[in-house]
């Protein structure tokens, strides 16, 4: 293990230790944007409260949280907690209504998460001999960038390749030899798919080891895939560019859930309606505060992804918080029939079945009609009309009874829906049109 970035005094701490490693940084952050961001004074001075308020961790309850129209209000520089000339970097994040969020980032910031990621690439087995293949999207997005410095702070020799082109992706995997992935899990089904019609051997004409997988919701069923088409170890990889970009959660070898370095970001899970700490284990919206950014540090940010916390101690050893992977987004969630329905809950039993290939697209259309449009394998079009019934209807009726709602399904052949090389778009709302 590349002891440089596994420091045990950390990632090891008791949690008493830690609580008091977070307390001390909570208080700093909450004095330097009381002093220095006049939006936060002013929303402290609304809720009653000060930064001595602030005695031990829990009364952080007592301070306002801060949603994504605070990132609006004196837009763009307005949450800047430093002076512009320390300020080197702008990230936006996509924007799909109206303006992008503005995200700015010291030196200090961008080589401080850059350091997370170290540590979490080394956690997951990886080391400066590895060669990350990094095809998120370069540019105003956190996904690549961040990752990028994170990984060649590490040492690994890093291909910025970016999404898309799929047929070169494969030449570079080939090529020099790319021992890692960085990439949407959309776009891993797709290019895992583009490789096995190729007629390629993972094992044999590729040197892939782990996949590192984030940057929107997936399921435990898509993992499994890609780990059996691919032959490698997904991690996943969680992060919001209001909160540095990726990096922020990150699984161990264990794979089960997402530890969360709690030396940088204070963890809270809420229920989305009354704002209040969920039990422990119960679901609710993620809530991060950022303890060692300094030019735009955000104070219980809520994030709108849910998830859950993960109790038990993890077998790696380390001490920072879990959470499972995310659930969804509290916008992404729709009600059909009066059942609330993730994506992720339809994605996951379409992967769990045998005839399924890569890609499926949710369409909501009439009154309250949901019709999942799913790419099987080809071999199911070969004439044989019985086939292709009986793989229907047990999609149909294993949707139905994870969703308790029956959908319209439609087979369509591989390579009919569009492929998405960023962030997958799998729900089309034709209600509100
Ligand atoms: P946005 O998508 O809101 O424009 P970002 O590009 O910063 O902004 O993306 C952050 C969001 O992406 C997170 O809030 C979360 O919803 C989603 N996301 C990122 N990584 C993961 C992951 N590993 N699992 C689930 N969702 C993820
Ligand atoms: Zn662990």
């Amino acid at each position: 293990m590349e002891n440089r970035y596994f420091n045990p005094k950390v990632e090891l701490l008791n949690k008493e230790e830690l609580k008091d490693l977070q307390l001390k940084r909570l208080k700093a952050v909450l004095n330097k944007v009381y002093r220095r961001v006049p939006h936060y004074r002013k929303k402290f001075e609304e809720a009653g409260v000060k930064p001595r308020n602030l005695k031990t961790l829990e009364d952080i309850k007592a301070f306002p949280f801060t949603t994504k129209e605070d990132l609006f209000v004196d837009y763009p520089f307005g949450l800047l907690a430093e002076p512009l000339e320390k300020i080197v970097r702008l990230h936006t994040s996509s924007g799909t209504t109206g303006k992008p969020k503005a995200l700015f980032f010291s030196k200090r910031d961008i080589w401080a998460q850059a350091e997370l990621i170290a540590r979490a690439l080394v956690m997951t087995g990886a080391s400066s001999r590895d060669i990350l293949q990094n095809s998120m999207t370069y540019g105003l997005f956190t996904g690549a960038l961040v990752m990028h410095y994170g990984a060649e702070l590490l040492g690994m020799l890093v291909i910025p390749a970016g999404p898309g082109n799929t047929e070169r992706q494969i030449e570079l995997m080939q090529t020099f030899g790319t021992t890692c992935l960085h990439m949407t899990p959309s776009y891993a089904l797709y290019v895992a798919s583009v490789i096995q019609s190729k007629g390629l051997s993972p094992k044999r004409d590729l040197q892939l080891k782990r996949v590192y997988l984030g940057a929107e919701p997936y399921s435990e069923e898509t993992r499994q895939k890609i780990e059996e088409m691919l032959g490698v170890d997904v991690f996943n990889c969680y992060g919001l560019s209001e909160m540095g970009g990726p990096g922020v959660g990150f699984e161990c070898p264990a794979k089960n859930g997402l530890h969360i370095w709690e030396d940088a970001f204070l963890v809270e899970i809420v229920n989305p309606e009354t704002g209040e700490w969920v039990k422990e284990g119960e679901v609710g919206e993620l809530v991060l505060t950022s303890l060692n950014r300094t030019a735009m540090p955000l104070i219980r940010y809520r994030t709108r992804d849910l998830t859950r916390f993960i109790t038990e101690p993890c077998p790696c050893g380390r001490t920072h918080v879990k959470i499972a992977r995310i659930l969804g987004r509290t916008d992404d969630m729709f009600i059909i029939k009066g059942v609330n329905i993730f994506p992720q809950q339809i994605e996951a039993v379409l992967m769990s079945i045998k005839g399924v290939a890569q890609n499926y697209q949710i369409i909501l259309e009439g009154y309250d009609e949901m019709t999942v449009r799913v790419e099987i394998d080809r071999e199911f079009f070969d004439g044989r009309l019985e086939r292709l019934l009986a793989l229907k209807n047990e999609i149909t009726e294993k949707l139905r009874q994870a969703i308790m709602v029956r959908p319209k399904v439609e087979l369509v052949e591989p390579g009919t829906l569009p492929v998405s090389e960023g962030k997958a778009k799998r729900v089309i709302d034709k209600r509100t049109l």
